[in-house]
């Protein structure tokens, strides 16, 4: 993940975070939070990248990825991500990175008169040795997301053909990850202001769910509803599971309020969250132990890296 932000919303832990938790019990993983992507666009506030990247590592403790099983760390503590996308930087078209449909957004996306920066253009690039630095069985996807591993393939695969095998063809480990609804009836990202955060504390919490976007046809409690598209029943779908049914139901029938609906919708997302929120109070208070996971994480990643550039080398042919 990208430190662009310094705590999660519920779209980042429903859409990875809360998946990389189940999936620690069955792979060993590697998290890392990506601080040199996030300069591409940030570039004139790097010092923020440094605040983001802890707070973005105490939701991820929070949210219950464990470091003895999960390796945490920060992207520009291990040296050898610079290292293989230099080196790769070598081996790929250019052609390959400027028909990438993000970077022709992000450069979109820029503000008037700033120019697209190398950085921008190499992020694809980037993202192929921030993975292929751990030779991973695969990448923890979203289906919409598969597309944007189809270049690190490519990347290997030319490696390959050029230096013979050494890095492995990547698996997408899919899984059905909801879309969470923002409270503006947009998907919920930092970006659109509509976002409901790990961090908040339960009174926030139930300010955004009380102002969030419904229905708009549905005026009295009677009126037929459509929870589609409703961010109240976005968060009932994944916080309150066991009655989502009966909501959607009694809403398309007329038969439940929007104001009673969201008052159980707030009961849920913050009984459901209240765990989480008190490991990241705990995990705020003592910033040090924060420190110490991303320092042996670093170093935990280090050690895989290096074996990777070792090779890297040797099949290349440097020193
Ligand atoms: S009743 Fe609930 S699910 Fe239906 S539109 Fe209102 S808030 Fe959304």
């Amino acid at each position: 993940m990208q430190p662009t932000q310094g705590k999660l919303h519920l779209g980042n832990l429903e859409g990875a975070l809360r998946n990389w938790v189940k999936l620690q019990e069955e792979y060993d993983m590697f998290a890392c939070i990506v601080d040199w992507h996030a300069l591409t666009t940030m570039i004139e506030r790097p010092e923020e990248i440094t605040e983001n990247s802890f707070g973005v590592a105490v939701d991820y403790l929070a949210a219950g990825l464990d470091p003895e099983k999960t390796v945490i760390f920060i992207q520009s503590q291990v040296k050898e991500h610079a290292e293989l996308y230099l080196l790769f930087s070598m081996v790929t078209p250019l052609g390959w990175l400027e028909r990438v449909p993000t970077f022709k957004e992000k450069r979109d996306s820029l503000t008037a008169g700033a120019e697209a920066s190398h950085g921008l253009l190499g992020y694809p690039v980037l993202q192929a040795a921030d993975i292929l630095l751990y030779r991973p069985y695969g990448v923890p996807v979203g289906k919409d997301q598969v597309p944007h591993l189809e270049l690190t393939r490519e990347i290997a695969r030319r490696f390959n053909y050029l230096y013979g095998d050494t890095l492995p063809e990547i698996a997408n480990v899919l899984s059905d990850i909801p879309v969470m609804i923002g409270l503006d009836g947009r998907k919920m990202s930092k970006s659109y202001d509509n976002a409901i955060y790990i961090a908040d504390s339960d009174d926030e919490t139930a300010k955004k769910i009380m102002s969030a976007y419904t229905d708009p046809k549905k005026i009295r409690k009677d009126d037929p509803g459509h929870p589609e598209g409703c961010a109240v029943f976005s968060l009932h779908s994944v916080y309150n599971r066991e009655n989502a049914d009966n909501v959607e139901k009694e809403c398309r029938a007329g038969a439940r309020g929007c104001v009673s609906c969201k008052r159980e919708c707030i009961e849920s997302v913050i009984t459901n969250l209240a765990p989480m929120r008190e490991r990241r109070a705990e995990l705020v208070k003592d910033p040090g132990q924060v420190f110490r996971v991303l320092e042996q994480g670093a170093d935990r990643a280090r050690a895989v890296a290096g074996e990777t550039m070792a090779d890297v080398r040797k099949s290349m042919g440097l020193l």
